[in-house]
């Protein structure tokens, strides 16, 4: 089984667990240091998403109307 990463929410430790994916998904391993179960699993690196910024949002395609029926635009 994979190794993952997660830190604790309560003293900010960061420590590795092992577990299935599936078992990832809502893991709350104890924090080795101070046993809280406020622990997050952080992401990878090879699944980083990089944040956009704000102003290249996403736009809605065509004239931003609404209407997006394939007719072309509102006006
Ligand atoms: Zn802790």
């Amino acid at each position: 089984m994979p190794l993952y990463d997660f830190q604790c929410q309560s003293c900010g430790r960061v420590f590795e667990v092992r577990a299935s994916i599936k078992q990832r998904e809502d893991l709350k391993p104890e924090c080795p240091v101070c046993h809280s179960h406020d622990t997050e699993a952080l992401i990878t690196a090879g699944l980083v998403i990089l944040n956009k910024p704000s102003g290249a949002a996403i736009a809605p395609s065509g004239c931003g109307c609404g209407s997006n029926s394939g007719s072309g635009c509102c006006g």
